[in-house]
């Protein structure tokens, strides 16, 4: 492997990085369509319409007043994805798709765990460095992931798409992540799962990036599509590392 210089900090994405968000979403979905059943469709059928839902209501929302106020909050949206859900089997009823909503929410929360080594390793990198989170969503769900992951002492640095106003792979998020440590981007090292919204913005603006790949790193929406793990477009830039967990971080920065 190629040899890191000194870094100055390490920043990680959270979700798929250091805790198992998808394998969170998707035991909460099951769960909440058994707890609110839909007569007539099995839960396994109503995660697959969720799915479907979400492949057509999620890339309308940027750039919409939903998107403003998914940035702050993550439930209008989430209830909202419910509704689009329901409306495709027939049935149209807010407070049902509320029920569903607020259920998945609470059960995804409940359901989410740090990877098995994500707690040894920032150990061993906070001695040395200052670690970082970079990590898009709405600012209630991210920050109350970092309570219930018990995260925040471990981070100096925490940027959160909601609270920003912008997230990856826009490039000021990355400028106030390199400014705030007084580093250049070629003294810092990002670990992200996603290519599209990690590796390659970091790539791009001149970090060294370690693309952490798992078997398990399938979002629900592509249910009953293909279930492969993203990966790297034809011809688009080599991440300076690919891992497969945690702890390969740890014989390829400079403790
Ligand atoms: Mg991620």
């Amino acid at each position: 492997m190629a040899a890191l210089p000194r870094l100055k900090a390490v920043y990680f994405d959270l979700d798929d990085t250091l805790c198992g968000y998808w394998d969170a979403s998707k035991k909460a979905l099951r769960q909440a369509f058994e707890a609110h059943p839909i007569e007539g469709y099995t839960s396994e059928e109503m995660v697959e319409h969720w799915a479907a839902a979400f492949r057509e209501y999620a890339p309308t929302l940027k750039g919409t007043e939903s998107y403003q106020v998914y940035l702050k909050n993550g439930k209008p949206t989430r209830d909202e994805q419910m509704g689009h859900t329901l409306r495709r089997v027939g049935v149209d009823d807010a407070r049902h798709a509320e029920a569903l909503g607020d259920t998945y929410g609470a059960m995804r929360n409940a359901n989410l765990r740090l990877f098995e080594d994500a707690l040894e390793v920032l150990t061993a990198l906070k001695a040395s460095h200052p670690l970082g989170v970079i990590t898009n969503g709405p600012a209630d769900i991210q920050r109350q992931e970092l309570e219930t992951l018990d995260l925040e002492k471990w981070f100096d640095h925490v940027f959160i798409e909601g609270e920003l106003g912008i997230g990856k792979p826009n490039r000021i998020v990355f400028e106030k992540a390199e400014n705030v440590v007084g580093a250049k981007p070629e003294e810092l090292l990002f670990v992200g799962n996603s290519y599209a919204h990690d590796i390659r913005p970091a790539i791009n603006f001149g970090w060294h990036t370690a693309w952490i790949r798992r078997d398990s790193d399938v979002p629900p929406s592509v249910a009953g599509q293909t279930t492969k793990p993203e990966s790297k477009p034809e011809g688009a830039p080599e991440p300076t590392f690919v891992i497969h967990q945690l702890r390969d971080l740890l014989d390829i920065v400079q403790l």
